[in-house]
């Protein structure tokens, strides 16, 4: 229990709140701010919102789901990783030899994928590697397994540091993060990148006997804009474990579902036996019901790119006309925008004042950015973007 008299809050969460999540402090203070001026004066930038409603496609799949009938298993519990059919499909979308539906375990989104893989293969004490700038919640999956976050630098481009990499390996690291396309960067990893990590990894392993968990956090693999394109990690290294999420491709953030695939090589009974268990352990049970029937009811789980392409364009001209300076992301769904000011959190603050939100650097490790989300509607991206240049002129000529 905390010292601090009154609460029963535990140190634990103590801590983590007072980490806490610098997107979702932002979320409340949106909410906070459109309770007091209305929705439309409020420019929210923040939060990793899908864009716009689920597709007809995706909507008819969910209603066939909600009239199914099929048994006490349809509503009630099922195995713990999920519907043997929904795993098989989940199977073939990872698309690579020797991945059957035993390497497959349905989850409740992409959080809920690195958290069981964190949980299913690191323990209290060891190092945890991510690489900057990384998704803030990181920091707090590992803080819940026991594990120490690792952060470690990325090049200017964002692209793999891997001399950095290579000097934060060590006999305690257990597992690697990468997550490709990159929130909030939009870098995604490409061949020479993923050789040169997966030959460190392997190299690592020759010298040490640690073979390291290589967990991708793929939640924006649909969302790659050419000419970049997603590669499966697993071609490249065998310790991988993906874990991929409908949250934001389909537009079902709030519903959580998604899904965690091993590599082959990583797949044997015992692992299969600790995810299970895992799963129980964290709480989780199983992913949800409905949603997995939904998953097996769609035709396809490709996604239209063209919509998103469209608004990163159009967030992106906004952004260079308003003389801020950013590179296109080549996946996601954010721009990540250097701050006009020295002092990026500061700079977020002030224009919250001026009701926009936005995401701090500072969240993802890199003070000196911050995150828009161009999910927004194209005239609030359009306000916002002035907005942001205005405050942004305030301190160079103060
Ligand atoms: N990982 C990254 C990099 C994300 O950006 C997000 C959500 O924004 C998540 C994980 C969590 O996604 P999900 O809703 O699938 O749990």
């Amino acid at each position: 229990m905390s010292e601090q008299e009154g609460t029963p809050l535990s140190q634990w969460a103590t801590v983590q709140v007072e980490a806490g999540s610098w997107v979702r402090r932002m979320f409340a203070e949106g909410q906070r701010l459109r309770a007091l001026h209305g929705d439309d004066a409020v420019c929210d930038l923040a939060l990793g919102q899908p864009l716009g409603e689920p597709s007809p496609a995706v909507r008819k799949a969910l209603q066939r789901a909600a009239a199914e009938r099929g048994g006490p298993e349809r509503f009630g519990y099922m195995p713990n990783l999920g519907y043997p059919e929904v795993r098989e499909r989940a199977a073939r979308d990872v698309n690579f030899p020797g991945v059957t539906r035993d390497c497959v375990a349905m989850t409740g989104g992409a959080g809920a994928a690195v958290s069981l893989a964190l949980r299913t293969f690191v323990d209290a004490g060891d190092d945890v590697i991510g690489i900057v700038p990384y998704f803030g919640e990181y920091r707090a999956y590992c803080a819940a397994v026991g594990a120490r976050f690792v952060p470690v630098e990325s090049h200017d481009d964002m692209s793999l540091d891997l001399e950095a990499l290579q000097a934060a390996l060590s006999i305690h690291t257990t597992a690697v993060i990468l997550n490709t396309p990159n929130n909030p960067s939009g870098h995604v990893v490409d061949e020479d990148e993923m050789r040169g990590l997966a030959s460190l990894l392997d190299a690592h392993r020759a010298s040490t006997g640690r073979r390291v968990v290589l967990i991708v956090d793929a939640v924006y693999q649909r969302l790659v804009y050419p000419p970049a394109h997603h590669l499966n990690a697993m071609d490249y290294y065998d310790a991988t474990v993906l874990a991929r999420s409908f949250s934001k491709d389909l537009g079902l953030a709030g519903e959580r579902i998604g899904y965690l695939a091993l590599h082959p090589e990583l797949c044997d009974a015992q692992v299969r036996r600790g995810l299970e268990l895992c799963q129980r352990a964290l709480g989780f049970v199983n992913a949800p019901a409905t949603m997995q029937r939904m998953l097996l009811h769609l035709d396809s789980w490709e996604v239209d790119i063209d919509p998103f392409l469209d608004r990163r364009d159009h967030a992106l001209r906004c952004a260079r006309e308003a003389g801020l300076e950013v590179d296109a992301p080549q996946g996601g769904l954010y721009l990540w925008i250097r701050s006009p000011w020295n002092d990026g959190l500061a700079f977020t603050q002030a224009l919250a004042e001026k009701l926009v939100l936005v995401a701090p650097g500072i969240a993802f490790g890199m003070p000196d950015r911050f995150r828009v989300c161009f999910t927004a509607r194209r005239d609030a991206l359009e306000a916002a973007m002035s907005r942001i240049a205005e405050v942004g002129a305030v301190e160079l000529t103060a």
